[in-house]
């Protein structure tokens, strides 16, 4: 009990009072928080956090809060963000107009600067300065520093009646290259990285790379515990109409089998890189979300699932 923090220890009494059954309050008995806090302490876990899942104010407080308990808890969280609806405030104010590919956003040349203010600037200081008020160390950074990633012009296809087409998205990237040495440093040394997702390619030139793409092969290089995307809906469903359609566990491969159908849009690109840590060899990706109380400790340290797990 020593590791568990207030938000841990009313969380497990919460569980054993609320919301578990008698064969679940036997379970968490026999298996404390500690048992699986133990599973992740001096562990990396790679959390993307949804822009989606930002415009709340006191659910954005009660994810930050998590990831500081975590940190407080021993676990070393590596925090990856997005910020969709911050980069649409700031095209709104210069009149750009945003158009979104399976989940990716157009970028050209000069909404490429709007994107980079708002990721690196906006949204990755104020996740910062957040996260320092509750004391949990943290450094912004942006896949740029210390050349840890190194993002090239994304080829994207489509399939439609012709067969398959190749789509110009302009300035959007993927993940080449991953150089772990920073991230590691901080975290060697006390702080909790927080990542903006715009990269720099070989070529000079500045790439809006998809932060649940650039997390997942950031969950793989960093050889995380478990990696966890915190969006805007409890997981994957099977209708996203219905949220008690919510998928609570799937395989990679069966995951896999409902791209096109079941997956779409801004899903395609979490799913797809829950696939590429997966493969990378992290043994679990959950999606959850960030409105849901005490969502990421619940999925991770307890038998409640309130995400969906893929693994
Ligand atoms: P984020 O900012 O977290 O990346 P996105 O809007 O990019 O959020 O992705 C989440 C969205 O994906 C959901 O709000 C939902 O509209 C959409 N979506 C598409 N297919 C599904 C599905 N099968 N289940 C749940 N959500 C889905
Ligand atoms: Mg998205």
């Amino acid at each position: 009990m020593a590791r568990q923090s207030l938000i841990l220890s009313k969380l497990i009494h919460m569980n054993l009072n609320e919301h578990v059954s008698v064969t679940d309050i036997h379970t968490l008995n026999s298996l404390p928080g500690d048992s699986y806090l133990d599973q992740f302490a001096g562990k990396i876990v790679v959390i993307k956090y949804g822009g989606n899942a930002m415009t709340d104010k006191k659910a954005q407080a009660g994810v930050l809060e998590q990831v500081a308990e975590l940190k407080k808890a021993g676990v070393y969280p590596v925090v990856i963000h997005g910020g969709g609806p911050f980069i649409k405030a700031l095209f709104d104010t210069s009149g750009i107009k945003s158009e979104f590919v399976d989940g990716h956003r157009i970028t050209l040349k000069d909404s490429m600067e709007v994107v980079e203010q708002a990721l690196s600037g906006k949204v990755n200081g104020m996740l910062v300065n957040q996260l320092n008020r509750l004391g949990a160390n943290a450094v912004g950074i942006s896949g740029k520093d210390g050349g840890m990633v190194q993002a090239l012009k994304r080829t994207h296809q489509i399939k439609n009646e012709n067969g398959t087409e190749e789509i110009d998205l302009g300035f959007v990237g993927d993940v080449e290259l991953i150089n772990t040495e920073l991230p590691k440093l901080l975290i060697d040394n006390g702080y909790l990285p927080v990542i903006s997702p715009v990269s720099s390619g070989a070529d000079g030139e500045d790439y809006n790379i998809n932060a649940d793409m650039f997390a997942g092969h950031m969950a793989g290089a960093l050889s995380a515990a478990a990696f966890v995307a915190i969006t805007n809906v409890d997981g994957l469903m099977e209708d996203p109409s219905k949220p008690e359609t919510r998928i609570e566990s799937i395989t990679a491969d069966e995951a896999k089998s409902l791209f096109g159908t079941v997956i779409k849009g801004g899903m395609i690109p979490k799913v797809e890189a829950c696939l590429i840590a997966l493969e990378k060899g992290v043994p679990a990706a959950h999606i959850i979300s960030g409105s849901t109380e005490n969502s990421i400790l619940r999925q991770l340290l307890t038998n409640q699932h309130v995400g969906t797990l893929i693994n």
